[in-house]
């Protein structure tokens, strides 16, 4: 490979894992550290879930969804707070929609627009595209098919799990309102739909299992970092 092209191109480092595993916030607060952008893939599914609502399109269709996709115009940060806008089809507007995305009953749409397989090769070719065009001497990308679809090759890769009580009891938390058992019982039905497309619960071959259960905040991002560090000092 040309020394040149490989130099520009960012270090990857790629998480995987279910919902309240600590994928997100861990993920960010890692690539902060290392002093790499973060691209929350999940983020993007749940724009394009909201758009396709609002544009009134029947989220099971995926030739409806393809056509919203043809015009769509999405953006999110990847440095510093995360910001996500769009703008529908049709109109010139800019929508912020950060705080949107993440209402209960959103999460509750969007295995509906992430379940089709052409979405997903759309959406993981617009990852790739974002991520080389950063600028950015490294990305932590994060979703469920990263260490596995969206980029098998990159030269770290991660998948963090937790029991599912201590996943609902942290997303509990940040859903004030909502009953522990009601976010439960939600992060499963959203489980089952997701891993009926994507497998996040095992780790392929050459992925590190990072198992946050009796782990707090702080000692997931080491885990996280001392991964990558472990990596690049083999190199
Ligand atoms: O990570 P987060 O919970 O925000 O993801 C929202 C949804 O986006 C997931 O429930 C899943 O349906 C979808 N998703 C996906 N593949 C990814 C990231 C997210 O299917 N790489």
């Amino acid at each position: 490979m040309d020394d040149t092209v490989s130099a520009l191109e960012p270090t990857l480092v790629a998480i995987d894992g279910p919902a309240g595993s600590g994928k997100s916030s861990v993920s960010r607060e890692a690539a902060r550290e290392l002093g790499f952008g973060i691209l929350d893939t999940g983020a993007a599914y749940r724009a394009l879930a909201w758009t396709a609502l609002e544009a009134g399109v029947v989220l099971g269709e995926a030739q409806e969804l393809l056509r919203v996709l043809d015009q769509w115009r999405f953006a999110i940060t990847l440095q510093g707070d995360q910001r996500v806008t769009v703008v529908l089809p049709g109109e010139t507007d800019t929508h912020d929609i950060t705080a949107a995305i993440r209402t209960p009953e959103l999460s509750a749409n969007v295995s509906a627009v992430s379940q089709h397989p052409q979405v997903r090769e759309q959406l993981n070719a617009m990852f790739r595209d974002l991520v080389a065009t950063s600028g950015l001497p490294g990305v932590v990308i994060e979703g469920r098919d990263i260490t596995t679809v969206v980029a098998p090759e990159a030269p770290v890769r991660m998948l963090l799990t937790a029991s599912p009580e201590v996943r609902a009891a942290r997303r509990a938390g940040e859903l004030p309102g909502l009953s522990a058992e009601q976010v439960l019982a939600d992060l499963r039905a959203r489980d089952e739909k997701d891993a009926a497309v994507v497998d996040f619960f095992n780790a392929a071959p050459g992925v590190t299992l990072i198992d946050t259960s009796d782990l707090n905040f702080e000692q997931s991002v080491r885990a996280v970092i001392d991964t990558v560090n472990a990596v690049r000092t083999a190199d």
